[in-house]
C-alpha cells in the first residue's frame, strides 16, 4: 500500500499570481517568492509555470536556491535575499548573475568589491530595515551610506526593499510606521538610488489599506494562504493532501486509540487507520483538532498523530470509509490555515514541511 499524496495545481499557483499581480497594478509589478523550494512545493515545477505566465522577478533566500533556480530560468531576474557571506559565494553569483540583496554596509563593501574585479558594474538590491530588526540596514547604518553615498557607487541598484512585521494584522500600528519609515527612506535617498525602484509588501502587504510602492513580493498567497486572516481567502487552494485507508476497525467502550491512549472510544465507534503521520509533515500538535474528509463527509482525527500513521474517527462516513477509500486532509474545503490552526502553528510551517516521502502528482502545468 503507497503512502500519501499530494497533488499541486501549478493552475491554481499562476491564477493566484494573477489575482496578486492585479492588485500590485500589474505583471511587472509583481514577483513570485520561491524561497524554500517554493514553499516546499517545487521551485523546479512552480517557477517554469509563473515564467511562462509572466512573471519575470523571482526571490529566493540562499545561493544555492539562486543558482538552482538560475539553471531552470536563465532569463529570469533572480534575488537572493540574504545576500553574500564570502569572496567565493559573492563571485558566484555574480558569475551567474543573480542579483543579491545586500542587508549590511559590510555586504555593500563585498559586492563593490566583487564588481571592481569585473569589467562591469553589477546589479544588487538594498534592504533596509523599517522595523523588522532582522535584516536589512539599521537607521544608522543606512544614515552614514546616504551622507557618504560614494560607498554606495559601482553597483547597479534594482530595488530599495524593506519587510512588513505585521502584514497579517492590518491594525497593528508598526504597519503605518513602517510605511511612513519607508516613504521617509525613499523621500531622502541619494540620487544613485534615485531611479532605483522600491519593494515592500509582502502578501499580506499587498492587502494593507494602503499597501506599498513598486514592486510586490508575494509568497505564500501563491500557494493558496490566506494573506487577509479572518475573513474569507481570496486566493485558490494548490494543493491536495490524501491518502488511503489501510485498515477498518470496530472499538466500543472503553477501549482507547493510538500511543498514550489519548482518545477513549465513548461508544462503539468505527476506526480508520492512514499512512501518513509526523514523518510526512503533519504535525503532531495537529490532534487532537484536525479534520479530514472521506467525500463531502468530515471526520476527524482521534489519538496522536504517529510517525507513519493517522487514526480517524469515520463512524459518520458509513459505507464510504472502506479499505482504499481516500480521505483527503488538505483540499478545496480544508486549507493550509486550517490544519495550521489545528497544530498551533502557520500554513507555512505546514508547506514546508510536507515531506519527500509522499508521492507527488502536478496537475494543470503549462
Ligand atoms: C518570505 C519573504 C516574502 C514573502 O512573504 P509572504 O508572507 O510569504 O508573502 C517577502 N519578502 C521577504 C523579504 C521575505 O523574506
Amino acid at each position: 500500500m503507497a503512502g500519501a499524496t499530494l497533488t499541486i495545481d501549478l493552475g491554481a499557483i499562476v491564477e493566484n499570481w494573477r489575482r496578486l499581480a492585479e492588485r500590485a497594478g500589474g505583471g511587472k509589478r509583481c514577483s513570485a517568492v520561491v524561497k524554500a523550494d517554493a514553499y516546499g512545493l517545487g521551485m523546479a515545477r512552480v517557477a517554469p509555470a509563473l515564467a511562462a505566465a509572466g512573471c519575470e522577478t523571482f526571490f529566493v533566500a540562499h545561493t544555492e536556491e539562486a543558482l538552482a533556480l538560475k539553471a531552470i530560468c536563465p532569463d529570469a531576474a533572480i534575488h537572493m535575499l540574504n545576500g553574500p557571506g564570502t569572496p567565493e559565494e559573492a563571485g558566484d553569483l555574480a558569475e551567474a548573475g543573480v542579483v543579491p540583496v545586500l542587508n549590511s554596509p559590510g555586504q555593500i563593501a563585498l559586492w563593490r568589491k566583487t564588481a571592481m574585479h569585473s569589467d562591469r558594474s553589477r546589479p544588487a538590491s538594498v534592504h533596509v530595515d523599517t522595523g523588522m530588526s532582522r535584516l536589512g540596514l539599521s537607521p544608522r547604518e543606512w544614515q552614514s551610506l546616504r551622507d557618504d553615498a560614494d560607498k554606495l557607487s559601482g553597483i547597479d541598484w534594482r530595488l530599495i526593499m524593506s519587510h512588513y512585521a505585521c502584514a497579517d494584522t492590518p491594525a497593528h500600528p508598526l504597519n503605518d510606521l513602517q510605511f511612513r519609515r519607508f516613504s521617509e527612506i525613499l523621500h531622502t535617498r541619494p540620487p544613485i538610488l534615485k531611479d532605483t525602484q522600491p519593494s515592500l509588501c509582502n502578501s499580506a502587504g499587498l492587502f494593507l489599506p494602503h499597501g506599498g510602492p513598486g514592486l510586490a513580493r508575494p509568497g505564500i498567497a501563491l500557494y493558496g494562504g490566506n494573506p487577509v486572516p479572518g475573513k474569507a481567502n481570496p486566493m485558490r487552494p494548490t494543493v491536495r493532501l490524501s491518502a488511503r485507508i489501510l485498515q477498518l476497525r470496530e472499538i466500543d467502550h472503553p477501549e482507547t486509540v493510538g500511543y498514550g491512549a489519548t482518545f477513549q472510544a465513548p461508544g462503539k465507534r468505527r476506526v480508520a487507520t492512514v499512512p501518513l503521520g509526523y514523518a510526512d509533515g503533519v504535525l503532531r500538535a495537529a490532534a487532537p483538532g484536525a479534520k479530514a474528509m472521506i467525500g463531502e463527509c468530515t471526520v476527524p482525527v482521534i489519538g496522536r498523530v504517529s510517525m507513519d500513521l493517522m487514526t480517524l474517527d469515520v463512524t459518520d462516513a458509513g459505507q464510504g470509509a472502506q479499505p482504499g477509500a481516500e480521505v483527503a486532509f488538505l483540499n478545496a474545503s480544508i486549507g493550509i490555515d486550517d490544519l495550521a490552526e489545528a497544530a498551533g502553528t502557520i500554513g507555512y510551517e505546514i508547506l514546508t514541511g510536507l515531506g519527500d516521502r509522499m508521492t507527488r502528482v502536478y496537475v494543470g502545468g503549462p
